[in-house]
Formats: C-alpha cells, sequence, structure tokens
C-alpha cells in the first residue's frame, strides 16, 4: 500500500470516527446485538430491520470505542443494507480475509478496504472485527437481545 493510500485511509476512518453516518437505534428492530472488545474497551451496540425475505433494509449502530472501532461500524452498516442474510454473512468472512491481509473488496464493497491497513497492527484487528462479530452472532442468533458477545473467543479465527 502507498504511503498516500495509507493517509487517505486513514482520513476516512477518522472522518468516520467524528461524523458517523448510521448511528442509533432502530425501534421496532429485528435483530439486536451487544458486543464489546475487552482488549481496547470498545461497545457498539447494532440494530437492523429485515424484510420477511430476510434482506436487511436498515442497520444503525451506538457504540464508545477507539476511531477503527466506529469507522468500522459505520462502513459496514453502509453496505448491508439490501443485502440478504447469506450475503452478508458471506460479507463476515470476507471481511475478517482482508482483516489478515487478504483479498481486497470489489466494486460496492470498495469503500470497507480503507480497513485494510489494519492488518498490520495485530492489536487493532479486534477493533476492526468488533461490529463484523456483532453483526454474525445478530444474524446467527437472534434471540440474544440482551446479552454482550464478547470478542475475545474469535481471536483464534481472526489473527492468523
Ligand atoms: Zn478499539
Amino acid at each position: 500500500m502507498s504511503a498516500h493510500l495509507r493517509d487517505l485511509y486513514q482520513q476516512v476512518i477518522l472522518e468516520r470516527y467524528k461524523k458517523p453516518r448510521n448511528k442509533g437505534r432502530l425501534t421496532p428492530a429485528d435483530r439486536q446485538q451487544r458486543g464489546h472488545n475487552p482488549s481496547c474497551g470498545d461497545m457498539i451496540e447494532l440494530t437492523l430491520q429485515m424484510d420477511a425475505n430476510q434482506t436487511i433494509t436498515d442497520v444503525k449502530f451506538e457504540g464508545e470505542g477507539c476511531a477503527i472501532a466506529i469507522a468500522s461500524a459505520d462502513l459496514m452498516a453502509d453496505v448491508l443494507r439490501g443485502r440478504s442474510l447469506t450475503e452478508a454473512l458471506a460479507l463476515v468472512q470476507q471481511f475478517q480475509g482482508l482483516l489478515r491481509g487478504e483479498a481486497e473488496f470489489a466494486r460496492e464493497y470498495r469503500s470497507l478496504n480503507v480497513m485494510q491497513g489494519v492488518s498490520r497492527f495485530p492489536v487493532r484487528i479486534k477493533c476492526a472485527n468488533l461490529a463484523w462479530h456483532t453483526l454474525r452472532y445478530a444474524l446467527e442468533q437472534p434471540t440474544t437481545r440482551d446479552s454482550f458477545v464478547s470478542n475475545e473467543d474469535d481471536e483464534a479465527r481472526v489473527s492468523l
């Protein structure tokens, strides 16, 4: 990655952190899940609305944390609208691949590539992954409404 691209990505992350576009809480929510990243102290709560075909129609998040955790949640929310449950779970896999330094996203998901630089900072990977980890729980276990998921148990999966 060029120094120029790295600077650009850092700018996007800071901009999203300062002015997230998808902050808030949906009521009623079809899926709701809180997530916690103990290693940094990041916390988020995701709320999703889905239609009868299990397509995600809206996503919002509330949370506090570092710039990477918040920017990652905000960028994630952008790309989830209009995706089916299956597509969203595939994106989780692909995003975790990006964090391991694997393939970039193409076309409509290109905005997620700003998180690519995080792969060089192992301690930050969990920050970037928090929203996606929480999303996976929200999609797979819709009944865990009031519980927190911690991403400590996801460590082996994400960091090689
Ligand atoms: Zn963090």
